[in-house]
């Protein structure tokens, strides 16, 4: 480990006795005497007793051991970590959000219910579609959630023998597993040699027995599928649905829409095309939108409004369920809507715009040093098959370690599954040319030192607080603990 940059733990600074807290007089006599025995701890917790700046330091210090689209570039492929304006964070902060409780009456809140709405109806708007809920908590339960609408619009045709979905073999890990949740068994879609769906593999796998097809457009190499319109057609002639992962929209923003695409079911990921936090894992939001026909289906609670304009939130019998207790993750809501207007119509299309030539630029920027397996203009986001030179033995995973040491984090690796070495960069629009042009230089030096001194590249990083851990037994027995790091060597 490198003890330099590894900032200690809270528990590690205990001083006994040092204290950086003093709390207000309290008058009420003994708050233990309102409390129940059995209620009452017989020994005293186990906390760090440290002074104020010490403590201020370790949270600092903390916070700088992470990585995030504040502190550096994050190309992450398929994930769209694009910059989170500020400004958001003010809107969710104002007291008229903050002080909310989701168990208010209806009446109490009616500002909020508009937010809702509102937003509800950007993102039809914005997808072609006709109805919108916001519930879902994430990308993948957005998926789950559209999966159990199409499950419902079969069911209420008493189309009960659709048992199939089926999911492109370059579809993100989610599909499958989100439609395997919903109780479907998964088909596998053959690739083209360009990345697109193979439509005679899928004519052949196109029956009474298929619910849905599962699309990403553009797909996860970063390729826009010009024959949509022709598998629209035979997925819906088959009596099947059609299901848009749009988790990344961010190229097709005002440019194209999935609705008008042939789209039946979609969802989008707020924490990537609308600008809100990532958050290591959560919250986030996955909206599922839907096409005429199917609104009835879509989960409660639902939020109605009436011809005085009045906001209800109400429970629909035609519902397939609930997937999230109240309205979802209002926050995050509020800032992809903050986002959506301050960019309005004009701004989002020259957002999606920027993010396919600034992932166009760095593909051309890197081209001859890394292995492009397909030609082409990408959208926002691109796929490199590992280094060009195939002879020195440095791996993708070589690539993504050194590029730590420069500030960047790496980008996603390994994913799509349909080459060895791949390599997936997404700049996004938010990042300026210098930015991008650093980024190049860094890629292109590790790619020529790859040939010439292969070593170094396998040995990085060589800056970041732990350089090789042992990637199985960080996912099978991770450290979560101040107990688990005091029995672990690093
Ligand atoms: C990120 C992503 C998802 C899943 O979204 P989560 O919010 O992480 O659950 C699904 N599909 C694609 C293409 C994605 O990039």
């Amino acid at each position: 480990m490198n003890k330099k940059l590894y900032s200690p733990l809270i528990f590690e600074l205990s001083n006994a006795g040092s204290k950086g807290f003093s709390l207000p007089h309290y008058d009420y006599g003994k708050i233990n005497d309102t409390l129940p025995d059995n209620l009452l701890r017989t020994s005293p917790a186990n906390l760090p007793e440290v002074d104020e700046p010490t403590l201020v330091r370790h949270y600092t210090n903390s916070s700088n051991n992470n990585f995030g689209v504040d502190t550096g570039f994050y190309p992450l492929g398929s994930c769209t970590m694009k910059y989170n304006p500020k400004i958001n964070e003010a809107a969710v902060e104002l007291a008229q959000v903050a002080n909310l409780h989701p168990a208010q009456p209806a009446d109490t809140v009616q500002g909020a219910l508009k937010i809702y709405r509102t937003l509800e109806k950007a993102l039809c708007e914005i997808g072609g579609m006709s109805e919108f809920t916001l519930n879902p908590f994430a990308g993948a339960h957005g998926e789950y959630t559209g999966l159990m609408v199409i499950r419902a619009y079969h069911q209420s045709r008493a189309d009960e023998a659709r048992r199939k979905v089926l999911v492109p073999d370059s579809a993100h890990g989610t599909n499958p597993a989100s439609a395997a949740m919903a109780g479907f068994d998964i088909v596998e879609v053959k690739s083209l040699a360009d990345g697109t769906v193979d439509l005679d593999d899928l004519s052949s796998k196109l029956g009474d027995d298929v619910a849905a097809m599962m699309m990403t457009n553009p797909n996860t190499v970063g390729m826009f599928e010009k024959n949509i319109p022709a598998i629209a057609k035979a997925v819906h002639q088959a009596g099947a649905l059609l299901y848009y992962d749009g988790a990344n929209l961010n190229p097709m923003l005002g440019i194209a829409r999935p609705g008008d695409m042939g789209f039946d079911v979609m969802h989008i990921n707020l924490h990537k095309t609308f600008s809100t936090p990532h958050g290591g894992g959560g919250p986030g939001a996955g909206p599922v939108g839907v096409r005429a026909g199917l609104e009835q289906f879509l989960p409660n609670p639902r939020v109605t409004v009436d011809a005085n304009g009045k906001l209800s939130v109400e429970m629909n019998s035609t519902a397939f369920g609930q997937i999230s207790a109240w309205l979802g993750n209002f926050t995050v809501l509020i800032k992809a809507l903050a986002y959506i207007l301050n960019m309005g119509a004009e701004g989002l299309s020259k957002a999606g715009k920027l993010a396919t030539l600034n992932a166009n630029y760095i593909m051309h920027s890197l081209r001859d040093l890394f292995k492009l397996p397909i030609d082409g203009p990408c959208k926002h986001e691109f796929v490199f098959d590992g280094l060009a030179d195939k002879s020195t033995g440095v791996t993708t995973l070589h690539v993504a370690k050194a590029l730590l040491d420069h500030g960047f984090h790496a980008p996603t690796i390994y994913f799509p599954l349909l080459f060895h070495e791949s390599l997936m960069i997404e700049p996004t629009e938010t990042e300026s040319k210098r930015t991008l042009d650093e980024f190049i230089e860094v890629m292109r030096n590790i790619a020529l030192e790859a040939s010439s001194n292969p070593d170094k590249i396998k040995n990085a990083p060589y800056e970041t607080p732990v350089s090789h851990p042992d990637e199985d037994s960080a996912a099978l027995k991770p450290i979560l603990t101040y107990m688990d790091l005091c029995t672990t060597t690093l």
